[in-house]
Protein backbone atom coordinates (compact mmCIF):
# COMPACT_ATOMS: atom_id res chain seq x y z
CA UNK A 1 0.00 0.00 0.00
CA UNK A 2 1.31 3.37 -0.66
CA UNK A 3 0.87 6.24 1.47
CA UNK A 4 -0.77 9.39 -0.65
CA UNK A 5 0.11 13.34 -0.07
CA UNK A 6 -1.24 16.73 -1.07
CA UNK A 7 1.95 17.96 -1.27
CA UNK A 8 5.29 15.73 -1.66
CA UNK A 9 8.26 17.26 -1.62
CA UNK A 10 12.20 16.50 -2.07
CA UNK A 11 14.86 17.94 -0.01
CA UNK A 12 14.91 19.12 2.95
CA UNK A 13 17.56 22.31 2.45
CA UNK A 14 16.19 26.10 2.70
CA UNK A 15 14.02 25.68 -0.86
CA UNK A 16 11.99 22.35 0.42
CA UNK A 17 11.93 22.59 3.84
CA UNK A 18 10.06 25.76 3.54
CA UNK A 19 7.66 24.65 0.65
CA UNK A 20 6.52 22.18 3.10
CA UNK A 21 6.19 23.93 6.24
CA UNK A 22 4.27 26.82 3.94
CA UNK A 23 2.12 23.83 2.35
CA UNK A 24 1.01 22.35 5.77
CA UNK A 25 -0.08 25.50 7.22
CA UNK A 26 -2.84 26.14 3.71
CA UNK A 27 -3.78 23.39 4.92
CA UNK A 28 -2.40 20.37 1.90
CA UNK A 29 -1.25 17.11 3.85
CA UNK A 30 2.79 17.20 3.23
CA UNK A 31 5.50 15.15 3.08
CA UNK A 32 9.50 15.97 2.57
CA UNK A 33 11.65 13.41 1.39
CA UNK A 34 15.57 13.81 2.19
CA UNK A 35 18.17 11.50 2.00
CA UNK A 36 20.89 13.00 4.05
CA UNK A 37 21.23 10.86 6.94
CA UNK A 38 23.28 11.83 10.55
CA UNK A 39 26.06 10.06 11.97
CA UNK A 40 23.16 7.48 13.87
CA UNK A 41 21.43 6.99 10.32
CA UNK A 42 18.75 9.32 11.07
CA UNK A 43 17.52 11.87 8.46
CA UNK A 44 18.84 14.85 8.56
CA UNK A 45 17.25 18.47 7.43
CA UNK A 46 18.59 21.53 6.43
CA UNK A 47 20.08 20.67 3.36
CA UNK A 48 23.51 22.65 2.02
CA UNK A 49 22.70 25.90 4.01
CA UNK A 50 22.42 24.41 7.11
CA UNK A 51 24.72 21.84 7.45
CA UNK A 52 27.92 22.49 5.13
CA UNK A 53 27.00 25.80 3.66
CA UNK A 54 25.71 29.49 4.88
CA UNK A 55 25.66 28.78 8.49
CA UNK A 56 28.78 27.26 9.31
CA UNK A 57 30.47 29.20 7.00
CA UNK A 58 29.20 32.46 8.99
CA UNK A 59 30.03 30.61 12.28
CA UNK A 60 33.51 30.09 11.63
CA UNK A 61 33.66 33.80 9.90
CA UNK A 62 32.06 35.36 13.09
CA UNK A 63 34.55 33.24 14.82
CA UNK A 64 37.83 34.29 13.17
CA UNK A 65 36.46 38.12 12.83
CA UNK A 66 36.59 37.83 16.71
CA UNK A 67 40.23 36.24 16.98
CA UNK A 68 41.84 38.43 14.14
CA UNK A 69 40.00 41.83 16.13
CA UNK A 70 41.55 40.21 19.53
CA UNK A 71 44.88 40.10 17.69
CA UNK A 72 45.40 42.74 15.62
CA UNK A 73 42.46 45.69 15.85
CA UNK A 74 42.15 46.29 19.71
CA UNK A 75 44.83 48.02 20.85
CA UNK A 76 43.67 50.89 18.47
CA UNK A 77 40.22 51.17 21.27
CA UNK A 78 43.70 51.16 24.11
CA UNK A 79 42.69 47.30 24.78
CA UNK A 80 45.14 45.38 25.62
CA UNK A 81 44.50 41.64 25.14
CA UNK A 82 47.86 40.02 26.04
CA UNK A 83 48.54 36.19 24.07
CA UNK A 84 45.57 35.68 22.08
CA UNK A 85 45.26 31.92 20.88
CA UNK A 86 42.88 30.07 18.61
CA UNK A 87 41.99 26.93 19.74
CA UNK A 88 40.45 25.22 16.13
CA UNK A 89 38.91 22.25 17.24
CA UNK A 90 36.58 24.54 19.95
CA UNK A 91 36.00 26.74 17.08
CA UNK A 92 34.82 23.71 15.70
CA UNK A 93 32.67 22.35 17.95
CA UNK A 94 31.05 25.31 18.29
CA UNK A 95 30.26 25.69 14.66
CA UNK A 96 28.66 21.85 14.67
CA UNK A 97 26.25 22.72 17.94
CA UNK A 98 24.75 26.04 16.12
CA UNK A 99 24.53 23.59 12.81
CA UNK A 100 23.15 20.77 14.94
CA UNK A 101 20.68 23.33 16.67
CA UNK A 102 19.23 25.03 13.49
CA UNK A 103 18.98 21.27 11.83
CA UNK A 104 16.94 19.88 15.35
CA UNK A 105 14.90 22.95 15.17
CA UNK A 106 13.34 22.30 11.48
CA UNK A 107 12.94 19.03 12.66
CA UNK A 108 10.95 20.29 15.53
CA UNK A 109 8.91 23.31 12.89
CA UNK A 110 8.26 19.64 10.71
CA UNK A 111 6.65 18.23 13.86
CA UNK A 112 4.48 21.44 14.90
CA UNK A 113 3.19 21.84 11.54
CA UNK A 114 2.83 18.20 10.63
CA UNK A 115 5.06 17.42 8.13
CA UNK A 116 6.03 13.86 7.34
CA UNK A 117 9.58 13.70 7.31
CA UNK A 118 10.48 10.32 4.92
CA UNK A 119 13.87 9.12 4.85
CA UNK A 120 15.10 8.25 1.77
CA UNK A 121 15.78 9.34 -1.91
CA UNK A 122 12.89 10.48 -3.89
CA UNK A 123 12.94 10.06 -7.87
CA UNK A 124 9.44 11.52 -9.65
CA UNK A 125 7.96 9.00 -12.04
CA UNK A 126 5.62 9.64 -14.56
CA UNK A 127 1.92 10.89 -13.27
CA UNK A 128 3.72 12.48 -10.59
CA UNK A 129 4.13 9.99 -8.18
CA UNK A 130 7.19 9.80 -6.11
CA UNK A 131 9.64 6.52 -5.60
CA UNK A 132 11.36 6.29 -2.34
CA UNK A 133 14.21 3.87 -1.73
CA UNK A 134 15.56 4.42 2.07
CA UNK A 135 19.39 3.51 2.87
CA UNK A 136 18.67 -0.43 2.96
CA UNK A 137 17.85 -0.25 -0.46
CA UNK A 138 13.71 -0.52 0.74
CA UNK A 139 11.31 1.36 -2.47
CA UNK A 140 8.30 2.72 -1.26
CA UNK A 141 6.21 4.54 -3.76
CA UNK A 142 4.32 7.50 -2.57
CA UNK A 143 1.35 9.45 -4.30
CA UNK A 144 1.35 12.98 -4.65
CA UNK A 145 -0.82 15.83 -5.98
CA UNK A 146 1.60 17.77 -6.60
CA UNK A 147 5.61 16.84 -6.06
CA UNK A 148 8.28 20.39 -5.25
CA UNK A 149 11.78 19.11 -6.68
CA UNK A 150 14.09 20.87 -4.57
CA UNK A 151 17.31 18.73 -4.35
CA UNK A 152 19.59 21.75 -4.29
CA UNK A 153 23.28 21.66 -5.76
CA UNK A 154 26.84 20.15 -5.52
CA UNK A 155 30.15 21.60 -5.73
CA UNK A 156 31.73 21.76 -9.20
CA UNK A 157 34.76 19.59 -9.31
CA UNK A 158 37.45 20.03 -11.73
CA UNK A 159 39.72 17.19 -13.23
CA UNK A 160 43.32 18.93 -12.66
CA UNK A 161 42.35 19.33 -9.11
CA UNK A 162 40.59 16.03 -7.63
CA UNK A 163 39.36 16.37 -4.05
CA UNK A 164 40.76 13.82 -1.54
CA UNK A 165 39.10 15.38 1.32
CA UNK A 166 42.86 15.17 2.75
CA UNK A 167 44.99 17.39 0.87
CA UNK A 168 42.65 18.69 -1.56
CA UNK A 169 38.74 19.40 -0.50
CA UNK A 170 35.83 21.04 -1.78
CA UNK A 171 33.90 23.62 0.73
CA UNK A 172 32.81 21.13 3.16
CA UNK A 173 36.24 19.75 3.99
CA UNK A 174 36.71 23.65 4.52
CA UNK A 175 34.91 24.03 6.90
CA UNK A 176 36.76 20.64 9.18
CA UNK A 177 40.26 21.66 9.02
CA UNK A 178 41.52 20.75 12.76
CA UNK A 179 44.47 22.78 12.62
CA UNK A 180 45.06 26.71 10.78
CA UNK A 181 47.27 25.53 7.54
CA UNK A 182 50.63 27.82 7.22
CA UNK A 183 49.79 27.95 3.16
CA UNK A 184 46.21 27.43 1.91
CA UNK A 185 45.62 27.30 -1.91
CA UNK A 186 42.25 28.44 -2.82
CA UNK A 187 40.93 27.16 -6.26
CA UNK A 188 38.55 30.19 -7.62
CA UNK A 189 37.98 33.48 -6.24
CA UNK A 190 34.46 33.77 -5.88
CA UNK A 191 31.72 34.22 -2.96
CA UNK A 192 32.70 30.65 -1.40
CA UNK A 193 36.62 30.86 -1.81
CA UNK A 194 36.41 34.65 -0.95
CA UNK A 195 34.52 33.64 2.55
CA UNK A 196 36.46 30.60 2.81
CA UNK A 197 39.71 32.31 1.97
CA UNK A 198 39.13 34.80 4.87
CA UNK A 199 38.35 32.40 7.71
CA UNK A 200 41.92 30.69 7.51
CA UNK A 201 43.77 33.91 6.35
CA UNK A 202 42.11 35.07 10.01
CA UNK A 203 43.64 32.76 11.61
CA UNK A 204 47.20 32.99 10.26
CA UNK A 205 47.25 31.16 6.91
CA UNK A 206 48.98 32.76 4.24
CA UNK A 207 46.49 32.10 1.28
CA UNK A 208 47.00 32.34 -2.14
CA UNK A 209 43.60 32.59 -4.43
CA UNK A 210 43.99 31.61 -8.25
CA UNK A 211 41.32 32.37 -10.27
CA UNK A 212 41.22 31.79 -13.90
CA UNK A 213 39.08 34.70 -14.97
CA UNK A 214 40.77 38.05 -15.58
CA UNK A 215 38.42 40.22 -13.94
CA UNK A 216 37.45 40.02 -10.39
CA UNK A 217 34.22 38.84 -9.36
CA UNK A 218 32.60 39.70 -12.84
CA UNK A 219 29.08 39.96 -11.32
CA UNK A 220 29.33 42.86 -9.16
CA UNK A 221 29.52 46.16 -9.92
CA UNK A 222 32.74 46.97 -11.24
CA UNK A 223 33.78 49.55 -8.91
CA UNK A 224 32.49 47.97 -6.25
CA UNK A 225 34.69 45.08 -7.02
CA UNK A 226 38.13 46.65 -7.46
CA UNK A 227 37.32 48.15 -4.21
CA UNK A 228 36.83 45.20 -2.69
CA UNK A 229 40.01 43.65 -4.45
CA UNK A 230 42.31 46.42 -2.66
CA UNK A 231 40.43 45.83 0.95
CA UNK A 232 40.99 42.17 0.55
CA UNK A 233 44.76 43.02 -0.44
CA UNK A 234 45.71 44.88 2.07
CA UNK A 235 44.49 42.36 4.71
CA UNK A 236 46.70 39.58 3.24
CA UNK A 237 44.70 37.66 0.89
CA UNK A 238 47.07 36.66 -2.27
CA UNK A 239 44.46 37.00 -5.57
CA UNK A 240 46.01 36.00 -8.57
CA UNK A 241 44.02 36.62 -11.69
CA UNK A 242 44.39 35.10 -15.26
CA UNK A 243 45.64 32.33 -13.42
CA UNK A 244 44.56 28.35 -15.09
CA UNK A 245 45.15 25.47 -12.22
CA UNK A 246 46.41 23.08 -14.63
CA UNK A 247 47.78 19.98 -11.96
CA UNK A 248 48.13 19.16 -8.90
CA UNK A 249 49.95 16.49 -6.91
CA UNK A 250 50.72 15.51 -3.51
CA UNK A 251 54.36 15.24 -2.45
CA UNK A 252 56.08 15.32 0.68
CA UNK A 253 52.63 15.41 2.57
CA UNK A 254 51.92 18.61 0.36
CA UNK A 255 49.52 19.75 -2.03
CA UNK A 256 51.92 21.25 -5.14
CA UNK A 257 49.58 23.30 -7.66
CA UNK A 258 50.69 23.69 -11.30
CA UNK A 259 48.88 26.80 -13.14
CA UNK A 260 49.38 28.99 -16.27
CA UNK A 261 49.10 32.26 -16.38
CA UNK A 262 50.01 35.19 -19.55
CA UNK A 263 53.02 35.61 -17.97
CA UNK A 264 54.06 31.37 -18.28
CA UNK A 265 54.18 28.75 -16.27
CA UNK A 266 53.97 28.67 -12.54
CA UNK A 267 53.81 26.86 -9.41
CA UNK A 268 52.70 26.89 -5.82
CA UNK A 269 53.07 24.52 -2.90
CA UNK A 270 50.43 24.74 0.22
CA UNK A 271 49.52 22.25 3.00
CA UNK A 272 45.76 22.29 1.61
CA UNK A 273 43.85 23.33 -1.22
CA UNK A 274 40.57 24.48 -1.44
CA UNK A 275 38.63 23.89 -4.94
CA UNK A 276 35.94 26.68 -4.92
CA UNK A 277 35.10 26.66 -8.26
CA UNK A 278 30.97 26.46 -8.14
CA UNK A 279 28.35 24.82 -7.83
CA UNK A 280 26.74 22.42 -10.29
CA UNK A 281 22.77 21.58 -9.97
CA UNK A 282 21.68 17.95 -8.51
CA UNK A 283 19.79 17.25 -11.07
CA UNK A 284 20.70 13.46 -12.05
CA UNK A 285 18.85 10.34 -11.21
CA UNK A 286 15.84 12.67 -10.00
CA UNK A 287 13.08 11.52 -12.10
CA UNK A 288 12.03 8.80 -14.46
CA UNK A 289 12.38 9.47 -18.13
CA UNK A 290 8.79 9.04 -18.70
CA UNK A 291 8.03 11.82 -16.15
CA UNK A 292 8.08 14.58 -18.51
CA UNK A 293 10.53 16.63 -16.76
CA UNK A 294 13.11 18.22 -18.96
CA UNK A 295 16.92 19.85 -18.16
CA UNK A 296 17.88 23.05 -19.45
CA UNK A 297 21.19 23.28 -21.64
CA UNK A 298 23.04 23.79 -18.36
CA UNK A 299 21.72 20.66 -16.65
CA UNK A 300 19.22 22.82 -14.49
CA UNK A 301 15.42 21.56 -14.19
CA UNK A 302 13.91 23.42 -16.99
CA UNK A 303 11.09 25.67 -14.94
CA UNK A 304 8.78 28.99 -15.71
CA UNK A 305 8.74 32.05 -13.79
CA UNK A 306 6.39 30.19 -11.67
CA UNK A 307 8.81 27.07 -11.12
CA UNK A 308 6.35 24.76 -13.15
CA UNK A 309 7.98 22.29 -14.85
CA UNK A 310 7.29 20.84 -18.37
CA UNK A 311 5.30 17.58 -16.51
CA UNK A 312 2.03 18.40 -14.91
CA UNK A 313 2.13 19.08 -11.34
CA UNK A 314 5.72 18.95 -11.00
CA UNK A 315 7.37 21.86 -9.45
CA UNK A 316 11.27 22.32 -9.04
CA UNK A 317 12.82 25.40 -6.80
CA UNK A 318 15.98 26.45 -5.27
CA UNK A 319 19.88 26.15 -6.46
CA UNK A 320 18.09 23.28 -8.96
CA UNK A 321 16.58 25.32 -11.48
CA UNK A 322 17.87 28.56 -12.77
CA UNK A 323 18.73 31.80 -10.97
CA UNK A 324 21.24 32.97 -8.63
CA UNK A 325 22.52 29.87 -6.14
CA UNK A 326 21.22 31.50 -2.83
CA UNK A 327 19.01 30.21 0.58
CA UNK A 328 17.00 32.75 0.64
CA UNK A 329 15.86 32.99 -3.26
CA UNK A 330 14.69 29.41 -2.78
CA UNK A 331 12.87 30.10 0.24
CA UNK A 332 10.66 32.34 -1.64
CA UNK A 333 10.52 30.14 -4.42
CA UNK A 334 9.22 27.77 -2.38
CA UNK A 335 6.71 29.93 -0.69
CA UNK A 336 5.20 30.87 -4.16
CA UNK A 337 4.70 27.41 -5.39
CA UNK A 338 3.23 26.19 -2.06
CA UNK A 339 0.86 29.38 -2.02
CA UNK A 340 -0.07 28.66 -5.90
CA UNK A 341 -0.52 24.57 -5.22
CA UNK A 342 -2.80 26.33 -2.77
CA UNK A 343 -4.61 28.29 -5.22
CA UNK A 344 -3.21 32.35 -4.33
CA UNK A 345 -1.62 33.46 -7.92
CA UNK A 346 1.47 34.18 -5.94
CA UNK A 347 4.48 35.25 -7.92
CA UNK A 348 8.44 36.32 -7.72
CA UNK A 349 10.14 39.43 -8.10
CA UNK A 350 13.76 37.94 -9.49
CA UNK A 351 14.31 41.79 -9.92
CA UNK A 352 15.60 42.28 -6.03
CA UNK A 353 17.16 39.38 -4.69
CA UNK A 354 19.54 40.56 -2.56
CA UNK A 355 23.29 38.80 -2.67
CA UNK A 356 26.26 39.12 -0.25
CA UNK A 357 29.78 38.04 0.34
CA UNK A 358 29.94 37.70 3.69
CA UNK A 359 33.87 39.21 4.18
CA UNK A 360 35.22 41.86 6.31
CA UNK A 361 33.79 44.00 5.13
CA UNK A 362 30.79 42.76 3.60
CA UNK A 363 29.81 43.06 -0.18
CA UNK A 364 26.33 43.20 -1.00
CA UNK A 365 24.20 44.02 -3.66
CA UNK A 366 20.77 44.16 -5.16
CA UNK A 367 19.16 45.43 -8.73
CA UNK A 368 21.41 46.33 -11.44
CA UNK A 369 25.19 46.91 -11.86
CA UNK A 370 26.55 49.86 -13.89
CA UNK A 371 27.82 48.06 -16.25
CA UNK A 372 24.40 46.11 -16.91
CA UNK A 373 22.73 49.75 -17.08
CA UNK A 374 25.41 50.47 -19.84
CA UNK A 375 25.39 47.54 -21.51
CA UNK A 376 21.34 47.75 -21.64
CA UNK A 377 21.50 51.57 -22.94
CA UNK A 378 18.98 52.49 -19.78
CA UNK A 379 19.89 55.94 -18.71
CA UNK A 380 20.98 56.27 -15.62
CA UNK A 381 22.58 58.29 -12.41
CA UNK A 382 24.79 57.50 -9.40
CA UNK A 383 25.97 58.21 -6.54
CA UNK A 384 28.47 57.34 -3.98
CA UNK A 385 29.20 57.90 -0.41
CA UNK A 386 32.48 56.69 1.47
CA UNK A 387 32.65 55.22 5.08
CA UNK A 388 35.56 57.10 5.58
CA UNK A 389 33.43 59.85 6.18
CA UNK A 390 30.59 57.74 8.25
CA UNK A 391 30.91 59.03 11.50
CA UNK A 392 29.66 55.84 12.97
CA UNK A 393 32.37 54.01 11.09
CA UNK A 394 35.07 55.79 12.22
CA UNK A 395 33.97 55.18 15.64
CA UNK A 396 33.76 51.89 14.83
CA UNK A 397 37.15 51.84 13.59
CA UNK A 398 35.66 50.18 10.66
CA UNK A 399 35.92 52.80 7.64
CA UNK A 400 36.55 51.12 4.55
CA UNK A 401 33.96 50.82 1.32
CA UNK A 402 31.83 52.86 -0.12
CA UNK A 403 27.70 52.96 -1.07
CA UNK A 404 26.86 53.32 -4.37
CA UNK A 405 23.20 54.25 -5.54
CA UNK A 406 22.03 53.63 -9.38
CA UNK A 407 18.48 55.43 -10.56
CA UNK A 408 17.07 55.52 -13.27
CA UNK A 409 18.04 59.38 -14.97
CA UNK A 410 14.28 60.48 -15.71
CA UNK A 411 11.76 58.71 -13.56
CA UNK A 412 14.59 58.51 -10.42
CA UNK A 413 13.44 55.13 -9.67
CA UNK A 414 16.41 53.08 -7.62
CA UNK A 415 17.53 50.57 -10.44
CA UNK A 416 20.47 48.92 -8.09
CA UNK A 417 22.01 49.46 -4.77
CA UNK A 418 26.04 47.79 -4.08
CA UNK A 419 28.27 48.09 -1.58
CA UNK A 420 31.33 46.73 0.26
CA UNK A 421 31.81 48.13 3.99
CA UNK A 422 30.54 47.48 7.58
CA UNK A 423 27.38 45.28 7.65
CA UNK A 424 26.74 45.60 3.87
CA UNK A 425 24.23 42.89 3.81
CA UNK A 426 21.94 44.55 6.36
CA UNK A 427 22.73 48.06 4.50
CA UNK A 428 21.62 46.86 1.37
CA UNK A 429 18.55 45.41 2.37
CA UNK A 430 17.01 49.16 3.23
CA UNK A 431 17.33 49.19 -0.63
CA UNK A 432 15.28 45.96 -1.68
CA UNK A 433 12.92 47.38 0.56
CA UNK A 434 12.83 50.03 -1.13
CA UNK A 435 12.78 49.06 -4.67
CA UNK A 436 10.23 46.25 -3.99
CA UNK A 437 7.92 49.53 -2.92
CA UNK A 438 9.05 51.07 -6.51
CA UNK A 439 10.86 53.72 -4.91
CA UNK A 440 12.88 56.91 -6.22
CA UNK A 441 16.06 58.34 -4.80
CA UNK A 442 13.93 61.11 -4.14
CA UNK A 443 12.19 59.16 -1.05
CA UNK A 444 14.92 57.57 0.09
CA UNK A 445 16.60 61.20 0.31
CA UNK A 446 13.46 62.79 1.95
CA UNK A 447 13.92 59.58 4.47
CA UNK A 448 14.85 60.44 8.21
CA UNK A 449 18.24 58.17 8.69
CA UNK A 450 19.18 57.94 13.10
CA UNK A 451 22.58 59.39 13.53
CA UNK A 452 25.09 58.20 14.30
CA UNK A 453 24.19 55.25 11.74
CA UNK A 454 25.96 53.14 9.14
CA UNK A 455 22.94 53.78 7.23
CA UNK A 456 23.47 56.92 7.00
CA UNK A 457 25.99 56.00 4.39
CA UNK A 458 22.36 54.60 2.18
CA UNK A 459 21.20 58.10 2.83
CA UNK A 460 23.81 59.87 1.61
CA UNK A 461 24.72 57.89 -1.28
CA UNK A 462 20.87 58.53 -2.28
CA UNK A 463 21.44 62.28 -2.04
CA UNK A 464 24.36 62.50 -3.48
CA UNK A 465 22.42 60.67 -6.88
CA UNK A 466 21.13 64.21 -7.64
CA UNK A 467 24.62 65.87 -6.17
CA UNK A 468 23.09 66.99 -2.52
CA UNK A 469 25.22 64.83 0.01
CA UNK A 470 25.97 66.66 2.89
CA UNK A 471 28.96 65.34 4.37
CA UNK A 472 31.48 65.02 1.28
CA UNK A 473 33.06 67.74 -0.17
P1 LIG B 1 20.20 22.34 -0.74
O1 LIG B 1 20.40 23.19 0.43
O2 LIG B 1 21.38 21.82 -1.46
O3 LIG B 1 19.30 21.13 -0.25
C1 LIG B 1 18.94 20.09 -1.10
C2 LIG B 1 18.57 18.88 -0.26
O4 LIG B 1 18.00 17.90 -1.10
C3 LIG B 1 19.77 18.24 0.40
O5 LIG B 1 19.51 18.07 1.77
C4 LIG B 1 19.91 16.89 -0.32
O6 LIG B 1 20.38 15.85 0.54
C5 LIG B 1 18.46 16.63 -0.72
N1 LIG B 1 18.33 15.74 -1.88
C6 LIG B 1 18.95 15.84 -3.08
N2 LIG B 1 18.51 14.89 -3.92
C7 LIG B 1 17.60 14.16 -3.22
C8 LIG B 1 16.79 13.04 -3.54
N3 LIG B 1 16.81 12.48 -4.76
N4 LIG B 1 15.98 12.55 -2.58
C9 LIG B 1 15.93 13.11 -1.34
N5 LIG B 1 16.66 14.17 -0.99
C10 LIG B 1 17.49 14.70 -1.93
N6 LIG B 1 23.55 30.97 0.29
C11 LIG B 1 23.10 32.10 0.87
O7 LIG B 1 22.01 32.58 0.52
N7 LIG B 1 23.82 32.74 1.83
C12 LIG B 1 25.02 32.27 2.25
O8 LIG B 1 25.64 32.86 3.12
C13 LIG B 1 25.52 31.08 1.67
N8 LIG B 1 26.70 30.58 2.06
C14 LIG B 1 27.13 29.40 1.52
C15 LIG B 1 28.35 28.88 1.95
C16 LIG B 1 28.81 27.69 1.44
C17 LIG B 1 30.12 27.14 1.92
C18 LIG B 1 28.03 26.99 0.47
C19 LIG B 1 28.48 25.67 -0.07
C20 LIG B 1 26.82 27.49 0.03
C21 LIG B 1 26.36 28.71 0.55
N9 LIG B 1 25.17 29.27 0.13
C22 LIG B 1 24.72 30.44 0.68
C23 LIG B 1 24.32 28.62 -0.90
C24 LIG B 1 23.16 27.88 -0.23
O9 LIG B 1 23.68 26.93 0.64
C25 LIG B 1 22.28 27.24 -1.29
O10 LIG B 1 21.86 28.23 -2.22
C26 LIG B 1 21.06 26.61 -0.66
O11 LIG B 1 21.41 25.64 0.28
C27 LIG B 1 20.17 25.97 -1.74
O12 LIG B 1 19.04 25.46 -1.14
P2 LIG B 1 18.25 24.24 -1.78
O13 LIG B 1 17.17 23.91 -0.80
O14 LIG B 1 17.90 24.54 -3.17
O15 LIG B 1 19.30 23.05 -1.85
Amino acid sequence: MSDKYDVVVIGAGPAGYVAAIKAAQLGLSTACVEQWLDDKGKVRLGGTCLNVGCIPSKALLDSSHKYHEAKAELDVHGIAVGDTTIDVPAMLGRKDKIVNQLTGGIDGLFKHNGVTAISGSGKVLAGANVEVTDKDGNVQIVEAGKVIIAAGSVPVEIPPAPVDDEYIVDSTGALEFRQVPERLGVIGAGVIGLELGSVWSRLGAEVVMLEALDEFLPMMDQQIARESGKIFKKQGLDIRLGARVTGTEIKDGKVVVSYSSTDGEHSETFDKLIVAVGRRPRSGELFSSDSGITLDERGYIFVNDFCETEAPNVYAIGDVVRGPMLAHKGSEEGVMVAERIHGKPAQMNYDCIPSVIYTHPEVAAVGKTEQELKAEGVPYKSGTFPFAASGRALAANDSDGLVKMLSHEETDRVLGCHIVGPSAADLVQQVVIAMEFGSSTEDLALTVFAHPTLSEAVHEAALAVDGQAIHIA
